[in-house]
Parts: C-alpha cells; structure tokens; sequence
C-alpha cells in the first residue's frame, strides 16, 4: 500500500464509468482506505456500484510501474524524459510533425489532456493527437455536431427521474452506469406510471426494468427510429411550430423515413410488428419522454447515423430542452467528456474548436505558437493503420491498453513492436501495450492525482489526492511539461500545478468565445480550481437552465438540424457464423488493471466467457460452461461457453476485459474488424463475424 499524504476525508470522483459518481475517500490508520459514496454528490447522492465501493481494494502497489525505464532498465526520469523528448525531435526533424502521435485516454485528467493536446496540436504542429474515447462516444460528438452545430449533450441526470418514459438504447445501464440504473429503479418505485423501453439485442439485467423489449437484430435500431419518425408525422404527432420555428431540414428527412412503414421496419429490426406499434404509440402519447443510448448505438458501422435517426425524433416532437426529455448520449468514461473539451479528438482543434483558418489563429494567438497544426490528425483506427505501414515513427500512448481494446488487436500488436519509438505512460508495469514499449514512464493513480473530470451531464468535478506519490510516478501533465520543455517549448508549458493549467483552460474557452455565437456554451465564466464544487457547464447561465432550453442551437442560423437517414442493410454474416457482440461485465473496468485487483470483482466473473443461445449450442455440440474457440481471419480466442437464452440465436457476446495478463487467449478485441463509422470513424466493436466450436480438452 503507498503512503497516505491526507488522513481527513477527502472528497473526489469515481476513476471508472461516466455517471461521475462523489466519492468520500478516507485513509485509515491501518493503512487501508475507506470508501464511500458522497451525499452531496449531484450525480450519485451518496450511492456507488460494485466497482465504485470496492476503490479501497485496488490502491495496493502490486503491479505499478514505480520507475522509468528505458528498454527494460530501471533509468532516472532526466534519462528517460530527454530519451522521449530527443528521439520525437529527431523524427520530427527528420520525417515531419505528422510522423509522429500521441494517443491518450478517457482516464486521463482534463489538465493532462489539455497539456498533452497542447504539446502535439499547438508545438509540434501535428494533428496526431487521438484517443481511446474515438472507441466510445465518437458517433455521439459527430451526431450532436450535425444536428446541434456544436458538440452538447442536452440532458441532466435529473430528467431520468422526470421522464414518463424511458427509453435505453444499446445500453445496458444496470451494468454499465449503475448508478443511473438505480436511479431509474428508485423513480419507476416510485411512480409506477413511468415506463422504460429496452432496444438492446440482449436480454441484458436492465431489461428487468423495462416494460417492452425490443430485442433488435444488430444495428436494427437504426429502423426502429427512422420509422418512427414516420410514423410520428403520419398520425400528426408532431410540433409542427417547433420544427418551423427551430429546425431545418425536415422535409429531407422525412422523404427519406417515409420509405420505412412500421412493418418494413420490424422486419429490419428483426422484432414483432405489435412490439414496434406499442413502442411508437407509447413515444408518440407520452411528452415526457428521454432517449438514453450509448455504445450499442454509438459502436457501430452507422453510428453517426443511428445518434441522428434518434435526434430527429426529439426534434419533430420539440421534446429537448426541457425538464425530462431529450436524446441522452451517455459517455463510457470517467472523463470522455473533459477529453472533447480539451480537444483530444484527432478531429478537434482546441476547447470544442474544429480546424478551420480562424480557429487555428486563434488558439495560436493564445497559445503563442505560430506552428499550430493545419488539420485534422490521424484518428485510432487510420493512427494503428499509419504504423503498420511505417508511417508514424514514434508514438507516445497514455493511460490506455490499444494492444487489447483496439479492434484487430493483433494487428495493433504489430504494429507497435515494429514501430521505431513506443512510450508507454501508465500506473501498470506490463500491459500488453507496455511491454511493447521502448520507454515506460509511471504515471501517478487515482488518490494519488489532482485534476478534474466531466461526467455525461457536462458535470465539472475534482479528483483530489489521499495518497502520496508512490515510488517515482508523477503526474502525466508534469510528464508531457517536461517532454515539451526538452523539445524546446519551456515558456509555453511553464506549469506549476493542475490548478495553473485548468485556468488556462478555462481562460481559452472565454478567448474562444470572444465575439462569437457560441459564448455560452463552453464559457466556464469565472470558474475556480480550488474552490470548484461539482458544476455544470455553461458556468455562465444560471445552473438550472438547460441547454437550447431557448430553442436556440449552436447552427449558425440558431436552428437544429434533421439529418436525413436510411437504415443500413442487416449485418448477415454467412451461414454457420455469428454476429459477435464485445462490451463489459458489470464488476470489471476495460482491461482490468485496477479492478483485477480486487477479489469480490473477480468473484462476479472469474474468467472470460462468451454467451450463446442454447439452439446455437445444441446445433455445435457446445455444452455449459466448456471452452469454446471464436475465430475469424484476424485471430481467435478461447472462452468460457455461458448458453442463455438472452441470447438472440446466431448472435454471441463476449466481455472485453481480459487480457494476455490475466488470460491467455481471452483477447476478442482481436476479432473485432476495424470497420469504423464514416462520418465518426468510430470502429464496429459489436459487430464481429466469427466462427464457433468447441475445443476438446482431452
Ligand atoms: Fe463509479 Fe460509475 Fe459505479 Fe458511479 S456508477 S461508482 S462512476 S463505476
């Protein structure tokens, strides 16, 4: 256990899903360190789930990366960083700024991303600066972009306690956010009258809250909301003064959806004609309504599209901007959201800017670099791709595992064992990414860090240190500040503390908002480091007002924007192969590096295992709780067969966590293709064609 620098209770924020739960955190005489939720928290109110509670039990040292090293070698951190620092320059020197990438993390902190966006964007003029969030709520960005002009989720938590109805979309809230679940469950106690729909092709635990299933074949979602978007102006269901006076582009899109009648529609989706009428007269009846999806809708080949289909149906009905409705895209990570304000999207320039000639002189007149990036960089998957074929010739990979997340996983393996430079920065000493690395650095934890993070409803909260720094880790923004003060750009990232860098954060988004339509959507107005209690932004409005509460979006004629769209062709992989679908189990976080160390989160699922329909199982002699090999042209993997039939038949499910550390050959990420969103560049990650059988253990 490392040493504890506070022994008081200190108040802080959930490290894992992006519910962004309070949490109180007080260090123990013993050494140990209690856990509890925070009372005052607005995201939980005092409550935490399984992985939030079990925090106290992944503190121990065992596993950290405690010291630099440099091909394996224990070195200082002047050796290691002036390694770092003097091999980029070199490349850069030698291939250009674009041979060269950093790819972060959703668990970085807003002020390290903020810096390490700053070193890659602003001073060595590349835009190769992408995350693993791309994985995540990619499509959403891209969606909220096309229909709002700007990138905003419009919800607050509260509106899952006001809605009537409650509709999930690929997203297994129970296990994925459950402190929102267990919001739900408390408000539907509480007024029985409130209904909840599930669009999932599983029979996930949140379908024991709803009152219709729609168990959709993969990606029939997609027609479920065109359709209904028929279906709502068919039946004179619409806010025909909200689309006049606050939209454009209806017509468009409704041409398009009028092609999908509700029988059409259940056909694509894969799910009974009656079930799709229940769903429609349900929304159509009820004002109250909030649309909540996050990576069955955002993972797909679609994504973009299927975030849009779902938006255009709140803006025919008006229903946005107002208490307990609206479409709710909620983030996977504990700071997605602080990641794309920052910037750290390969796509985005700064502080929710995109490139264009006035933004890039902009930031570079704030910044005081006259080398700012031109364009876009090279997002996750393009990034991994460039490497393969030689192109980027040093990488820098913070705070994220890609060797096991990213899609084609092996072939992101090679990659980085044939590419010239990997650093690796992380609080665990081998990942399967680390040990491919020619530097480590150790990063500090959480408890030991100091920073903010964003949560799914724009929710600005601290995480503040309990525990010293242990061995030699340091902060990544003191890491990347010391990079870019040996590359030569000292004066710009002359920081002290995370407090200095998160003013100057919030000091861009006021600079980016002089003069321009957007002052009060990113302003965090006067915000303060040290005294910042859990805040919403915009910090300018009043805190209760919603966004486009004012039916005002941030297009530039002040109108939201339909999208027109058709759904994509079912997913039909030939016969005797399945539709493999990838996601979490409850009790684990990505690639288990923190909850592996706790018993009581092992003990929910102890191995990797894939879930298949009981006539699948029967027709490939598969029997419970026996190996299976899932397999395609990428790798395979061996997994545990759980038969169930929450299960659709021909499809399967496999937990995305484990890892060559904690599982030989329980890698499915290496079977998921890297077919990404057009529009998003959000990989597939639930749509694997694969091949299953038993494996014969003699
Ligand atoms: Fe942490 Fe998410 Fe659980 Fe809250 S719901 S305690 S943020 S993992």
């Amino acid at each position: 256990m490392n040493q504890q620098v506070a022994s008081p209770t200190v108040r802080t924020t959930c490290p894992y899903c992006g519910v962004g739960c309070g949490v109180l955190a007080t260090p123990q005489a013993d050494g140990s360190v209690a856990i509890a939720g925070d009372p005052d928290h607005p995201a939980n109110f005092g409550r935490l789930c399984s992985k939030g509670s079990a925090l106290g039990e992944t503190l121990s040292l065992d596993g950290r990366l405690l010291y630099p090293e440099i091909a394996g070698d224990r070195a200082s951190w002047d050796e290691a960083l002036d390694r770092v620092a003097g091999t980029f320059r070199q490349t850069i020197d030698q291939f250009g700024p674009d041979s060269v990438a950093i790819f972060g993390s959703g668990q970085l902190l807003t002020e390290d991303y903020y810096v390490a966006n700053k070193l890659m964007k602003g001073f060595i003029g590349s835009g190769n600066m992408d995350t693993n969030s791309r994985l995540c709520m990619a499509s959403s960005v891209a969606g909220h972009k096309r229909a709002f002009g700007s990138d905003t989720v419009p919800g607050n938590y509260e509106d899952l306690e006001l809605a009537d109805l409650i509709v999930l979309v690929g997203s297994n809230l129970g296990w994925c956010h459950p402190v929102l679940y267990q919001r739900i469950v408390k408000a539907k106690a509480e007024r029985p009258d409130m209904r909840v729909v599930l669009i999932d092709p599983r029979r996930t635990v949140t379908a024991d809250i709803a009152d219709l299933h729609l168990a959709v074949q993969s990606d029939g979602d997609s027609a479920l909301f065109v359709g209904l978007l028929a279906h709502l102006a068919q039946h004179g269901l619409t806010a025909p003064d909200f689309i006049a006076d606050h939209t454009s582009g209806y017509s468009a899109a409704l041409m398009v959806a009028e092609d999908w009648p509700l029988e059409r529609v259940a056909e694509a989706a894969g799910v009974p004609p009656k079930a799709v009428e229940i769903f429609y007269s349900w929304f159509a009846q009820t004002e109250k309504v909030v649309t909540v999806y996050s990576q069955g809708v955002n993972q797909s080949a679609s994504g973009t599209d299927k975030v849009n289909a779902i938006i255009n149906c709140h803006l025919a009905t008006g229903r946005i901007g107002r208490a307990g409705m609206g479409p709710f895209s909620v983030t996977g990570q504990p700071n997605a959201m602080g990641g794309r304000e920052v910037g750290g999207l390969a796509n985005m320039l700064a502080a929710h800017m995109d490139f264009t000639p006035e933004t890039i002189d902009r930031v570079g007149r704030f910044w005081g670099s006259n080398t700012v990036a031109k364009a876009p960089g090279l997002k996750a998957v393009d990034m991994f791709a460039a490497m393969a074929r030689g192109e980027i010739k040093a990488v820098w990979i913070m705070a994220t595992n890609p060797v096991d997340s990213m899609p084609e996983a092996d072939a992101v393996r090679a990659a980085l064992v044939a590419c010239p430079f990997v650093v690796v920065s992380d609080m665990s000493a081998r990942t399967d990414t680390g040990i491919t690395a020619h530097v480590r650095l150790p990063a500090a934890g959480w408890g030991e860090k100091d920073g903010t993070v964003t949560n799914s409803e724009r929710r600005i909260s601290r995480q503040r240190p309990f525990l010293a720094l242990p061995g030699e880790a340091r902060p990544d923004w003191w890491i990347v500040k010391e990079v870019a003060r040996r590359m030569g750009f000292g004066q710009s990232f002359d920081y002290e503390s995370p407090a200095q860098i998160f003013a100057e954060h919030v000091a861009l988004t006021a600079f980016e908002n002089e003069g321009s339509r957007s002052l009060d959507l990113t302003g965090l107005g006067g915000a303060d480091y040290a005294t910042l209690a859990p805040t919403q932004w915009p910090v300018r409005r009043k805190p209760t007002a919603r966004m486009f509460g004012d039916g005002r979006f941030l297009t530039p004629d002040g109108k939201a924007r339909f999208v027109p769209v058709l759904p994509p062709p079912p997913f039909a992989p030939p016969p005797g192969s399945f539709i493999l679908n990838t996601g979490r189990v409850r009790d684990h976080w990505h690639t288990m590096t923190r909850t592996g160390k706790a018993a009581r989160l092992s003990a929910h699922y102890a191995e990797p295992f894939v879930e298949l329909h009981p006539a699948d199982a029967e027709r490939l002699n598969i029997r419970r709780a026996t190996l299976v090999r899932l397999s395609n042209r990428h790798g395979s993997a061996v997994v545990r067969a759980l038969v169930t039939d929450r299960q659709r038949p021909g499809h399967l499910f496999a937990p995305m966590h484990w890892t060559d550390q904690f599982a030989s050959s329980g890698r499915v990420d290496a079977l998921v293709t890297a077919k990404v969103d057009p529009v998003s560049s959000q990989p597939a990650l639930k749509m694997a064609e694969v091949h299953a059988e038993p494996v014969n253990v003699r």
